[in-house]
């Protein structure tokens, strides 16, 4: 098989749910007079988090969508942040509320999603939408596991059966993968930083997701063959040419990328797999946030996903 049909173009899923998503942010436009509306909350000035809040505002910009940013200090209190959050929750202009992770020490990260109003929880992690999750039955999937699960419904004809195993159980990637492969009819195990012998586990995977954050830590002898491999880690190493000041480093998976690709069937890239699609899936979950907020249907496009 060409190297070229064995990478699953996460680029290429994203623009196509994202033109899908366009006429949706034009026609809440046209039946409401305002776009839908998004608005990102970074606290401190943590580089990587700089640069993800900077690609969902380009995003959102080209896409019909208002996005504002509320930048906030690293020693901004716990109290301020809530009262942010509760300001917008309150307005009737805004549909979607975006905390940017990971917050500073001081600051609890549960307390915090739980102020954020549930219809307006685009990352679906607050309780009510995580645990409506599990039940089958959620307003806002949460973005990443939502865009893992658009590429593999795309790329596997017939999903239900599956082995599928996930590295990873954090509640932002691994457990909601983990209930998003179930509701697909996989056999689902997750794996951890307990488990013994993971490679056990993980040679018997179809459909293996990882995410756990550590560079490359995944190479062919995890891999069964014919596997399909999704690489959800984003990790930024030192370039290996001359560093120099504005030198940003380069992006690697959780996965070996070069190693893995002759023994999985298929695999996304780092960049360009899944972290495009996270970015689309929260413009998709932000529009329905506005359709949802003005009480209006929303046009099920991810019909055939979920
Ligand atoms: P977390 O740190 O929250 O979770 C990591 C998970 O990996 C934990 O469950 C941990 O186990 C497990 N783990 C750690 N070390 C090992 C090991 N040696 N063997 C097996 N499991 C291990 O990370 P996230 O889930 O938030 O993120 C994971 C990766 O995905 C990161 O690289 C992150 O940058 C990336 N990411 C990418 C996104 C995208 O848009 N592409 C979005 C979100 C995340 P335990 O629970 O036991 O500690």
């Amino acid at each position: 098989m060409a190297i070229v049909s064995k990478i699953i173009d996460g680029k290429m899923y994203a623009g196509k749910l994202l033109e899908e998503i366009y006429p949706l942010s034009k026609g809440f436009f046209d039946n409401f007079n305002r776009k839908p509306s998004l608005t990102v909350i970074i606290v401190g000035d943590n580089p990587a988090s700089k640069i993800y809040v900077k690609n969902k505002i380009l995003i959102a910009n080209k896409y019909g969508i208002d996005s504002k940013e509320i930048i906030l200090a690293s020693d901004v209190s716990e109290d301020k942040l809530i009262k942010h959050i509760s300001t917008l929750n309150r307005d009737e202009n805004v549909d979607g509320i975006l905390v940017q992770l990971p917050l500073p020490k001081h600051i609890s990260e549960k307390k915090i999603i739980n102020i954020i109003n549930p219809s307006k929880d685009v990352d679906g992690f607050h309780p009510t939408n995580f645990g409506k999750l599990f039940m089958g039955d959620s307003k806002f999937i949460p973005c990443t596991p939502l865009g893992c699960l658009y590429m593999l419904k795309h790329e596997i004809e017939d999903i239900k059966g599956k082995n599928a195993v996930i590295i990873g159980r954090s509640n932002i990637v691994g457990k909601p993968m983990a209930s998003l492969l179930l509701s697909s009819d996989c056999s689902v195990t997750i794996t951890h930083s307990r488990t013994k012998n993971i490679q056990e586990h993980t040679r018997k995977a179809d459909i293996l997701i990882v995410a756990v954050g550590i560079p490359e830590m995944i190479d062919e002898t995890f891999i069964k063959p014919g596997a399909i491999v999704i690489d959800v880690g984003i990790n930024r190493l030192k370039s290996k040419t001359k560093h120099n000041a504005s030198d940003k480093g380069i992006l690697v998976g959780d996965v070996k990328f070069e190693n893995v690709l002759n023994t999985a069937k298929k695999i996304t890239p780092v960049p360009g797999g899944v972290g495009p699609m996270t970015i689309a899936c929260l413009m998709h979950n932000t529009v329905k946030a506005a359709y949802i907020n003005k009480k209006h249907d929303f046009i099920n496009i991810l019909e055939g996903i979920l």
